[in-house]
């Protein structure tokens, strides 16, 4: 049988990726989104198991120790990974798999799995991406401060991706990502 094709969606916080992977999931049910495991707090709405794993600290460096990490990276004060065996049984049963990571954690998926396709998603301007956040009302003042400027350094590092997309039209922006899932 042949393999699945992985799928890394990342970009900035705020952009949109969550957004557009729940919106390609409604009409593309046979694709798998991995869930990852974070050491962040779950925010009001968020279910361990649905959204993320929540773990601690040390249950994050246990699975660090165990390689049940296929990639992790630390994004502000947090950790966040995906977890190994779901993936990779899945990719065997031939099922196409998505990944919504940062971008330190896209390239270290693009090193170990030169197949894999990484979508680079882009806000149609710094400002926009600001309001994004502000208008999700899920962060502080000072948490939107420190993603702003890890989103600064993250775009700067955008070329080293297979593709890039610009979500200003979120419609759009699933259909390019169709093109890309399905047609490349
Ligand atoms: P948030 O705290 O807003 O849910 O996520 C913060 C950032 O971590 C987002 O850019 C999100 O895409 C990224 N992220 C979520 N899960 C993972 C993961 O498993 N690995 C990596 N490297 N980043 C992740």
């Amino acid at each position: 049988m042949q393999a699945g094709k992985l799928i890394v969606i990342t970009g900035p916080s705020g952009v949109g990726k969550g957004t557009l992977v729940k919106k390609l999931l409604l009409t593309h049910s046979e694709l798998y989104l991995s869930i990852s495991a974070t050491t962040r707090s779950p925010r009001s709405h968020e279910e361990h198991g649905k959204d993320y794993y929540f773990l601690t600290k040390e249950e994050f460096q246990q699975m660090i120790k165990n390689n049940s990490l296929l990639e992790w990276a630390q994004y502000t004060e947090n950790y966040y990974g995906t977890p190994r065996i779901p993936v990779e049984a899945r990719l065997k049963q031939g099922q196409n798999v998505l990944l919504e990571i940062e971008v330190l954690g896209a390239g270290q998926i693009k090193a170990n799995f030169p197949n894999s396709s990484t979508v680079f998603i882009l806000p149609p301007s710094l400002e926009e991406l600001e309001r994004r956040l502000q208008a999700r009302g899920t962060e502080t003042p000072e948490v939107i401060a420190s993603r702003m400027e890890k989103a600064r350094e993250e775009i700067a590092s955008s070329d080293s991706f297979d593709f890039k997309i610009c979500n200003e039209d979120l419609e759009v922006t699933v259909e390019d990502l169709e093109k890309i899932i399905f047609q490349s």
